[in-house]
């Protein structure tokens, strides 16, 4: 069965506050609710890494001026430009939305390479290099050593895995255990839960934490530096619970430390003193050499 690349990441469709992107572009009130974040996300990014030459630049939807990136991307405006730029292709399928070549992904020019952000869906991720590592950049073009560092390749993407493997499929297992506390039988099938640094839902969350696209947003959100031993377990990256999609605010109960692949049971409404731990094998002490 010939087909195309596997890329999981390119087939999920972000749902928000149980709010698809069809339902959001039908609403201006879902609208802004489903676009906050992302925007925020988005208005974050470009305040670090491009801000004053960004806030020069034009929305390719609407072709004005942006000087508050979130205020404008979730106005009536916008969502107006938005929907009159797609009556004529109607809402995309959900196959078509996720396509970063599509018109409306804004690529967004940034020190740290073409920044790509989804109008309809409010994914966004630095664009992958193509170029294999080891071809440097002709000389005379050559961007900062750190930029290039800053851009996602296939070498980085592999040995996150290697690091992230064994705690994303305890976490998977520990969210499906989560979401049967009576031990259901048969089982209840895997959660669709939301990944925090993504700010997306899905039901595999072993996969999609392998996956380039997360591994991007990661690198994105910590700003590609680790902090210090001591403050390793206590960050925004360890996500404290994992809403469930759909279920305005009901979540399971489990923790993930997004660097370290840290999986713990919580109890949230008794404070506990030892929260068991699931953590996998340390990362660095692996049986192969
Ligand atoms: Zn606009
Ligand atoms: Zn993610």
């Amino acid at each position: 069965m010939a087909g195309p690349p596997a890329t999981p990441a390119a087939t999920q469709v972000p749902i928000r506050a149980g709010l698809t992107y069809q339902m959001a572009l039908n609403s201006k009130q879902d609208w802004n609710v489903y676009m906050e974040e992302p925007a925020a996300q988005l208005d974050r990014f470009l305040i670090q890494h491009y801000r004053t030459q960004y806030y020069g630049s034009v929305c390719s939807i609407c072709q004005v001026q942006r000087n508050d990136v979130k205020g404008h991307l979730i106005s009536q405006n916008h969502w107006k430009k938005l929907w009159a730029k797609l009556e004529d292709t109607h809402i995309p399928s959900p196959q078509d939305v996720v396509n970063w070549e599509k018109p409306w992904v804004e690529v967004i020019n940034t020190a740290l390479g073409d920044y790509l952000f989804n109008h309809i869906t409010g994914e966004q991720k630095l664009r992958e290099s193509s170029a294999p590592l080891m071809n440097a950049s002709p000389v005379g073009k050559v961007p900062t050593s750190t930029a290039r560092q800053k851009t996602v390749c296939a070498l980085d993407v592999w040995v996150w895995q290697r690091h992230i493997e064994v705690s994303a499929q305890t976490l998977q297992n520990v969210l499906v255990e989560a979401n049967n506390p009576a031990g259901a039988s048969p089982p209840l099938p895997a959660p669709v839960v939301t990944c925090e640094v993504c700010a997306c839902h899905t039901a595999d969350m072993c996969e999609h934490l392998m996956s380039a696209n997360h591994y991007s947003n990661l690198r994105i959100r910590m700003d590609y530096t680790v902090p210090n031993a001591k403050e390793l377990n206590t960050g925004p990256w360890v996500q404290q619970a994992f809403k469930l999609a759909g279920y305005h605010g009901k979540a399971l109960a489990v923790s993930f430390n997004h660097l370290t692949g840290q999986v713990s049971r919580t109890l949230p409404n008794q404070p506990q003193s030892q929260p068991k731990s699931y953590m996998a094998t340390p990362p660095a002490i692996e049986h192969e050499c």
